[in-house]
């Protein structure tokens, strides 16, 4: 996908629609993607790490999770077509893996909220296969690493919050073929 720089993040011109299509197209061919739906505050945290944004440069696709990000490309000139949110993107993914009985791995948030997530993704999304989960307050990443490993899963759902979870991402990537996606507090919103 063409992209945008906006205050130093090259933001994909993508509609929903379209990185639906890309993230199926990869993953039905066992293929890895980063996905980074990035929020105003995301970008401004990359402004001022450079560590976290050279994490960020390393995603197959940033798209643009604020009204904020949609108008200063249109200031610069430059439009994205419109608004793709974590939330909304992790909702068509499960929607995705249900259909096609894909393989996902849950983790981060409480205890208490991942059991709610698991619960609610069983009863809604009853034909994907949960391969595997981990709260977010573990202090062992190897340990995480090796049952991500031994999950195979095909979706990785981060909810560390940012930047845990791009820093996360970036150094267990190669854990899993797989669709990898930071989402901030969607756990939580999930969990109802
Ligand atoms: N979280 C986590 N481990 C941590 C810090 C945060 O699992 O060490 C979870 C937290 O429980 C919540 C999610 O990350 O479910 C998002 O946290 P927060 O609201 O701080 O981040 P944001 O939504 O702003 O990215």
């Amino acid at each position: 996908f063409a992209t945008v720089n906006v205050l130093g993040i090259d933001f994909s011109k993508v509609t929903a629609d379209e990185l639906l299509t890309e993230l199926k197209q990869a993953s039905l061919a066992h293929q890895d993607r980063f996905i980074v739906t990035a929020n105003p505050e995301i970008v401004l945290a990359a402004k001022n790490d450079p560590a976290y944004k050279k994490a960020l440069k390393t995603a197959d696709h940033i798209t643009a999770d604020g009204i904020g990000i949609i108008k200063g490309a249109k200031i610069l000139g430059d439009p994205l077509p419109e608004r793709v949110t974590g939330y909304d993107t992790m909702l068509s993914l499960l929607e995705f893996a249900n259909e096609t009985k894909k393989r996902v791995f849950f983790l981060g948030a409480k205890p208490e909220v991942l059991t709610k997530v698991l619960a609610k993704v069983k009863q809604d999304y009853p034909d994907l296969v949960i391969a595997g989960s981990c709260d977010g307050y573990f202090k062992d990443e190897t340990k995480v690493a090796q049952a991500l490993k031994e999950a195979r899963p095909e979706l990785v759902f981060v909810a560390l919050g940012f930047p845990k979870q791009e820093f996360f991402i970036v150094n267990n990537r190669t854990c899993a073929d797989a669709l990898w996606m930071g989402v901030g507090g969607s756990f939580d919103v999930l969990s109802g």
